[in-house]
C-alpha cells in the first residue's frame, strides 16, 4: 500500500495590515441542499460560544451554494447524511486568556494528495486570535468569542469551498481569496463570489 506524501497545501493566510453534538445549523433545511457535516476536533481549549458562531457563519456563507451545513463537537455516535469533513482546532480557540501575539501566518489550511482535495482541514486559532485582537475589537469576554466565532466561520467557510469544490484555486476578493485581513476576518459581511458557488455547486452534483 502507498503511504502518499501529504502536503499541507492551500494555507489561508491573513495580512497584518461541543455540547455541540448534533446540533444542526440554525438555517432551515432546503430540500435542493445537500448535507455537509463538519466534525470539529479541538486540541486545546476552545470557547463553546465560539465554536458556535463558527458554525452559524459558515452555514450563513455556504447557504446560497446549496451546502446545509451541520457540525459537530467530536466523532459522531453514527452515521451521517450527506458529505462529513473533519475540521481540526489547532491551538486555543478563546478569547478569555491573556492575548495572542500577532504573528503573521496561515489562519487554515486543507490537505492535497495528488491533485485531490481530502476533506480534511485544520483551522489555526492562534493566529485567528491573533487577527482579532489587532483589529482592536475585542471587548469582554462574550463579544470577543462571538467575534472569534465569527472569524473562524470564515476561514472555515474558506477550507470548505476547497473541500467541497474538489479545487485549489483561489478568487480575488470575497471568502475565497487567498489572504484575509483582520478586518475582513471580523466586520462586515464576506461572501462567497456567484464563480465560487458554481464551483461548489459542480462538486455536490459529482459527491452525490
Ligand atoms: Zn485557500
Amino acid at each position: 500500500m502507498t503511504l502518499n506524501y501529504v502536503r499541507s497545501a492551500l494555507a489561508l493566510f491573513f495580512c497584518a495590515a461541543p455540547i455541540l453534538a448534533g446540533q444542526p445549523s440554525a438555517q432551515p433545511s432546503n430540500p435542493l441542499s445537500t448535507q455537509v457535516t463538519a466534525v470539529v476536533m479541538p486540541d486545546g481549549r476552545y470557547s463553546r460560544a465560539a465554536i458556535r458562531e463558527m458554525g452559524r457563519e459558515a452555514a450563513r456563507i455556504l447557504k446560497k451554494s446549496g451546502v446545509s451545513l451541520h457540525w459537530q463537537l467530536g466523532e459522531p455516535a453514527q452515521g451521517v447524511d450527506g458529505l462529513l469533513v473533519v475540521v481540526k482546532l489547532v491551538g486555543r480557540c478563546d478569547m478569555d486568556g491573556p492575548p495572542a501575539f500577532l504573528v503573521p501566518g496561515p489562519l487554515g489550511w486543507s490537505h492535497e494528495v495528488n491533485g485531490v482535495i481530502l476533506p480534511f482541514g485544520d483551522l489555526a486559532c492562534d493566529n485567528i486570535r491573533g487577527a482579532v485582537q489587532s483589529a482592536r475589537i475585542a471587548g469582554d469576554q462574550l463579544r470577543g468569542n462571538v467575534l472569534l466565532g465569527r472569524a473562524m466561520g470564515r476561514v472555515l467557510a474558506h477550507e470548505l469551498y476547497h473541500m467541497v469544490a474538489d479545487t485549489d484555486e483561489h478568487g480575488e476578493d470575497g471568502v475565497a481569496q487567498p489572504a484575509l485581513s483582520a478586518r475582513e476576518l471580523t466586520s462586515g459581511q464576506l461572501e462567497l463570489r456567484p464563480s465560487d458557488v458554481a464551483a461548489i455547486q459542480s462538486g455536490l452534483r459529482q459527491a452525490r
